[in-house]
């Protein structure tokens, strides 16, 4: 058996700036089924928020968060969030991060979605890639024990408390027992329940499960972004930052069509409501082969593309085969991001003692029903560090609870059951499948018989998944069992997604509804919680926080 004060699962941008901070003063471990620089963390391009020159101030970016979550964000979480911007950033600059500068030496900002100031810090388009990197270091630095492709299948729970988990060793080909007084959770989101994704292939929501699984209530889980621009073909992102610097959306008469939707902001309205926008455009056939829409930077010129966007210019070239400084890219929107999570405090802790979770795979709320650009990198650095320190000082008061080997040897039995298992399904099947159902009926935008259609089917897929066969027998880098436990994540996840969505008989930020186009506040200003009850969900609501701001219409 392994021990630490602190287990971490998950080595992105949250996790490790959690571990970083917690052992300042406690034992860590942290856990990854990738090479922590290859979370998915390092894919983000655009920026990361915060209040720091004149002009723009704490209010400004609050409201914008509260507005952009279409008035479903926590306004407590979203001060802390706002608040502890910029210290958090010029914290990652002294640890050697040099952001991309104006011509006067300042930290350089630029507009993103949403936002009323140009807010977003960056470096080039490699903001994720570079502090992934940072933290990395940092992480090296320190005393934190990493265990790299390590899967964890399971956690335990054991007198109401989270005392530990249980990892395969993708290298060694062997199960692990590990113990802790606390356990954070930093697993990213589920963008592969989805067909269009711009979400990395590891990105299948384990955690949030996982802590499903052991009766963790999610939040929000309804709540999908849908990003407005990424590649026709893959659904690669072409970063906001590129509507940013100037770029605009065109439709097949060459008409700038967000002047007809929301002129004050054009291209630079929030996502939920340009995703929008384009699929009317492809739909009433102003589109391209009734796909997409297209983005053009043809007016930057070859020098500000190669400073501002170096990388969108290469992914465009590799996978679409276009060259941005003389064609305009094809561009639709696909999943981004997962609003929901595990329902947490604004301490990172959730109803299970020892239970932490932080970054994408949690739900503080801060982003409600619409995250705007920017947010989520700060919500990974300003959180893990909260979450590094609040169990720190969490473990310094508890004591290791006992743990039954036997958790180890169950586990071992479920999945040598697995493997040998002998049925006529496919994994990669099954798992395309249900990424079809959620892309075209749980969408954009969504109706309620399509969403119970989708529902009998992910029930369907939940069944036949029961006789999915697994070739590899090797227990070594078995990469076709760590496929077939996400497609296990996937599936509870993807009912829980159709149900929340189904059930919220309301259009709130990303969630469209329409059969019911309207916000209605009296019925639906509320959380939804799932929890696993008796091996069925249970669907309970909760307030949200609100300190200053009162909703209103959110128009832009
Ligand atoms: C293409 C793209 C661009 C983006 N651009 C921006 C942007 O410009 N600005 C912004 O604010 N946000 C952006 N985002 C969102 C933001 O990058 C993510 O929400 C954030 O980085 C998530 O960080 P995380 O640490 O929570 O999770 P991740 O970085 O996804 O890390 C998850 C970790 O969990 C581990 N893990 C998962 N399951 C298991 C398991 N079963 N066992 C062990 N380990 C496990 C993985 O190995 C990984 O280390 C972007 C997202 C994408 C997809």
């Amino acid at each position: 058996m392994i021990y630490h004060d602190v287990i971490v699962i998950g080595a992105g941008l949250a996790g490790m700036r959690a571990a970083i901070e917690a052992s300042k003063s406690a034992d860590v471990g942290i856990i990854s089924k990738v090479y922590p620089t290859r979370s998915h963390s390092g894919a983000a391009q655009g920026g990361i928020n915060a209040v720091l020159h004149p002009g723009d101030t704490f209010d400004s970016h609050i409201f914008d968060t509260v507005k952009g979550s279409d008035y479903l964000g926590d306004q407590n979480a979203i001060e802390v969030l706002c608040k502890e911007a910029p210290e958090n950033i010029y914290e990652i600059e002294h640890m050697g991060a040099i952001f991309s500068r104006t011509d006067d030496g300042k930290i350089a900002q630029r507009e993103l979605g949403g936002a009323s100031f140009p807010r977003a810090c960056f470096f080039g388009d490699l903001t994720g890639h570079t502090l992934l990197h940072l933290l990395y270091e940092q992480l090296l630095k320190s005393n934190v024990k990493i265990y790299n492709e390590w899967f964890v299948t399971k956690l335990i729970k054991e007198n109401g408390r989270c005392t530990g988990a249980i990892c395969y060793n993708i290298q060694k080909g062997n199960f692990e027992l590990l113990k802790a007084k606390a356990i954070v959770l930093a697993t990213g989101g589920y963008g592969r329940a989805f067909a269009r994704t711009t979400n990395a292939h590891i990105n299948t929501g384990d955690g949030m499960a996982l802590a499903y699984e052991i009766g963790a209530p999610l939040a929000d889980m309804e709540f999908v972004q849908f990003h407005p621009t990424t590649l026709f073909g893959t659904n690669i992102l072409v970063s906001e930052g590129v509507r940013g610097e100037g770029g605009y959306l065109k439709n097949n008469k060459g008409e700038r069509f967000m002047e007809r939707y929301v002129p004050s902001k054009m291209e630079l309205a929030p996502r939920d409501v340009v995703s929008r926008c384009i699929q009317i455009e492809v739909r009433e056939g102003r589109g391209f082969e009734n796909e997409y829409v297209h983005l053009d930077v043809t007016h930057f010129g070859e020098a500000k593309v190669n400073e501002k966007i170096p990388q969108v210019k290469e992914l465009a070239r590799k996978f679409a085969g276009v060259d941005i400084v003389k064609e305009q890219m094809p561009v639709q929107p696909a999943q981004h991001y997962s609003m929901g999570g595990i329902r947490t405090n604004i301490w990172g802790e959730t109803n299970i003692k020892g239970l932490f979770a932080v970054g994408e795979c949690a739900c503080v709320s801060v982003h409600g029903a619409n995250r705007l650009g920017g947010n989520s990198l700060l919500e990974t650095v300003v959180y893990g560090r909260r979450i590094g320190r609040k169990v720190a000082e969490y473990i310094a008061s508890a004591e290791f609870q006992k743990i039954s080997e036997s958790h180890l040897k169950d586990e071992e039995k479920r999945i040598k059951k697995l493997i040998d298992r002998k049925g006529k399904e496919s994994n990669s099947v099954i798992r395309k499948e249900l990424s079809e159902i959620l892309t075209f009926k749980v969408g954009v935008f969504r109706v309620g018989n399509e969403i119970e259609e989708a529902l009998n089917e992910i029930k369907k897929l939940q069944d036949r998944a029961e006789r999915v066969s697994i070739q590899d027998k090797e227990l070594v880098y078995n990469t076709q069992l760590t496929s077939v436990l996400e497609m296990e994540f996937l599936l509870t996840l993807s009912e829980i997604i159709a149900l929340g969505a189904l059930n919220r008989k309301e259009s709130r930020g990303a969630h469209y509804r329409n059969d019911y186009p309207e916000r209605d506040d009296a019925k639906w200003l509320k959380h939804t919680i799932v929890t696993k009850k008796d091996d069925s969900i249970k669907i309970s609501y909760e307030d949200v926080s609100i300190t200053k701001y009162q909703p209103q219409k959110r128009v832009y």
